[in-house]
């Protein structure tokens, strides 16, 4: 036992972790075994516990772990705009007061900064799906904490192009929340039973990356994308979309007029990141 003990000691010590933002190697904080979250097997486990610092530790050095902004009040009511002002109560922002979406509310963990976007783009497009139960486990803490599981019947991640699909191999939508009724289960003590529609929306128009365009033209852009493959899995369903970032809300606010349009009872929107 004390063999093992040391040998790990030593094979920390001699291979550090290289943080996924900055590049820099460092030795993780928390034992990956014992105290990290995603590791928990006792099912008491208090979400209150589950915060950025905790459960992306084994991944970022510990100046990167606190350079992250969490999403939190005053925001607009709907679309959860962070506001400039940090004093007041949830109001609705201009925006949602002159354009009104088609999603009821939308909710994300963080802000898209530097080393969130970095996490992010680390799993999206470097394939490290490491970091995916992490995500996953901070998403499942903010879905909990602005809804109740029971608010929905459907969980539809917003899907990818085929053609981008095959290039990347996997939709980072649906890896967000393909284990929601686990989670559930071993936070709450109650196995969740959300189905989750991950081929209820298909994006049949290939579209120019939203990256670089602005409000009007992504609304333009993304028009026309999504339709609904199966109408009879959508009808009366009280729904929560999810995606990785929520930049100007176009992509969601088009999967959630299709899927409204398809006869939907309501769309919410989950995301990791809000762009400031
Ligand atoms: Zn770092
Ligand atoms: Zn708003």
């Amino acid at each position: 036992m004390l063999l093992i003990r040391l040998a790990e000691i030593l094979k920390k010590a001699v291979f550090p972790s290289k943080c996924i933002v900055c590049g820099s190697f460092f030795h993780v904080f928390y034992e990956k075994d014992s105290v990290h979250p995603i590791n928990y097997t006792d099912k008491k486990y208090e979400m209150e516990n589950i915060t950025f610092e905790r459960v992306m530790s084994p991944f970022l050095c510990a100046s990167c772990l606190v350079d992250y902004l969490p999403v939190e009040s005053p925001i607009c009511s709907l679309c959860g705009v962070v506001f400039k002002s940090r004093e007041g109560e949830d109001h609705l922002c201009q925006k949602c007061i002159e354009h009104p979406k088609h999603f009821g509310k939308a909710r994300a963990i963080f802000l898209y900064c530097k080393a969130v976007m970095e996490v992010i783009h680390s799993f999206k497009y470097k394939g490290k799906l490491q970091v995916a139960g992490s995500l996953e486990l901070l998403l499942f803490s903010v879905l909990i904490r602005h809804w109740s599981l029971t608010d929905f019947d459907l969980v539809v991640p917003v899907p990818l192009h085929i053609k981008r699909f095959r290039a990347r191999g996997f939709n980072q939508a649906y890896i967000l929340v393909k284990n929601l009724n686990k989670l559930a289960e071993k936070f709450m003590v109650k196995p969740g039973s959300i189905e989750i529609g991950r081929d209820v929306l298909q994006r049949t128009k290939w579209t120019m990356p939203q990256t670089g365009l602005g409000r009007e033209e992504r609304t333009k852009n993304i028009k026309g994308a999504f339709t609904v493959k199966d109408l009879f899995k959508v009808k009366g369903k009280r729904i929560l979309l999810v995606d990785d970032v929520y930049t100007t809300g176009a992509t969601v606010d088009e999967c959630a007029k299709v899927l409204i349009d398809g006869g939907a009872k309501s769309v919410d929107v989950l995301t990791l990141a809000r762009a400031i």
